[in-house]
């Protein structure tokens, strides 16, 4: 169990790329902190600064009131899954999970203690005899979990640890992880570049892009109150849609040759109050919160037409154009829409997110 601290932290390689710049956060004992972001924004260097496998240029990490930025590996009480899952192959699964309490020079009751215990909560008791090459997928990543457990460490790190695993499995390994968190109750920090993982498991996520944090906050929070442009088009699946807009002076949103009229909402009281009426924007709008339907006699929306409906399951897509920006809605499955049928779409006014178009920040109006 651990407390974690991060300080200013910096991190220069040798080659001159700056990979993190001044990282902040603290986490709390026994939280689950996921890390994610494209490729190259810093994740896995940050990680690797934890465990100790690169060098912190500046700042200062604390794990429970200690400095630990210069301490060996070995000796911080962290364990480590990776991606390869990095297993002895010559070796039993019993022989991996109990080879770092042998290191460990333990006494042989103990290990055979925890490692059963190990097996026990990873379901691999069946296995403990077979080497890795007789395993699935799944199972060798429960056995890489495994040679972490047996350690009891203060901090897991798992670094993008379901990445070789199938769709469907990911999806079963995500709930067991999460249930081993619940079990364990041992802070970990976990690295991927799937927000979908994110959302998932975490409970709180930390968005980097280009070495920079953009946001950091529980699943629920990135989702309905991202900080920015980036946080907004990379969380959630269909990504959101955005379009240039123009906030007029009497209270209406003029966005791609329509106009909305927001006067008495909130967020028409926020752009007010930070004085970007007048001024272009940039709109967002989740899928689920753009009502379309199929054209009726006396409809209310604006006019469009069905390019492509995509079938789900309980929800569909439907892909459509807007002053020809590609836009993509998620309804209700039982409404089916064909492609080239003439349809009527709306926003959900409440749920309309704004940006600054320099800045790309966000203009705040709480979300619910
Ligand atoms: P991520 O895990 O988010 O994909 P990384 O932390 O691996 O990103 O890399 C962040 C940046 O640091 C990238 O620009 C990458 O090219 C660079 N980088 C990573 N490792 C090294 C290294 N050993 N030497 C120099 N640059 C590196």
């Amino acid at each position: 169990m651990a407390t974690m601290q991060f300080k200013n932290i910096n991190k220069v390689y040798i080659n001159g790329v700056q990979a993190v710049f001044d990282f902040n956060m603290e986490v709390k004992d026994g939280e689950f902190i996921v890390l994610v972001g494209p490729s190259g924004c810093g994740k896995s260097t940050t990680l690797r600064m934890v465990a100790g496998l690169e060098e912190i240029s500046s700042g200062d990490l604390i794990i429970d009131d200690v400095r630990i930025n210069d301490k060996a590996p070995k000796d911080r009480d962290i364990a480590m899954v990776f991606q390869n899952y990095a297993l002895y192959s010559h070796m039993t699964v019993y022989h991996n999970m109990a080879f770092s309490l042998i290191l460990r020079k333990e006494n042989s009751d103990f290990i055979h203690e925890r490692v059963l215990w190990a097996a026990e909560v990873l379901g691999l008791t069946p296995y403990l005899n077979r080497r890795p090459a007789h395993l699935s997928g799944g199972q060798r990543q429960r056995v890489a979990l495994g040679r972490a457990i047996v350690r009891d460490p203060k901090i897991f790190l798992l670094d993008e640890p379901l990445s070789n695993l199938d769709a469907k499995l990911r999806g079963s390994m995500r709930k067991e992880l999460k249930a081993l968190h619940h079990r364990l109750g041992t802070t970990m920090i976990y690295v991927t570049h799937d927000q979908i993982e994110a959302l998932t498991l975490a409970d709180r996520i930390v968005i980097m892009k280009d070495g920079y944090v953009q946001q950091i906050g529980t699943p629920v929070e990135v989702y309905n109150n991202p900080a920015n442009l980036f946080v907004a088009n990379f969380i959630g699946t269909p990504p959101m849609n955005f379009f240039d807009a123009m906030i007029t002076k009497d209270g209406k949103i003029v966005v791609a040759g329509n106009e909305i009229d927001i006067q008495g909402h909130d967020v028409f009281n926020a752009l007010k109050e930070k004085k970007y009426l007048g001024k272009e924007v940039i709109m967002g709008i989740r899928p689920e919160y753009i009502r379309v339907e199929k054209k009726k006699s006396g409809y209310k929306g604006f006019p469009s037409v069905c390019d492509i409906y995509e079938l789900l399951g309980s929800d569909a897509l439907i892909h459509f154009d807007i002053a020809n920006i590609a836009v993509t809605a998620k309804i209700n499955s039982r409404e089916v829409i064909d492609p080239g049928e003439e349809i009527t779409y709306d926003f959900d006014i409440e749920h309309i997110y704004f940006f600054d178009k320099d800045t790309e920040m966000r203009i705040y109006a709480e979300h619910k």
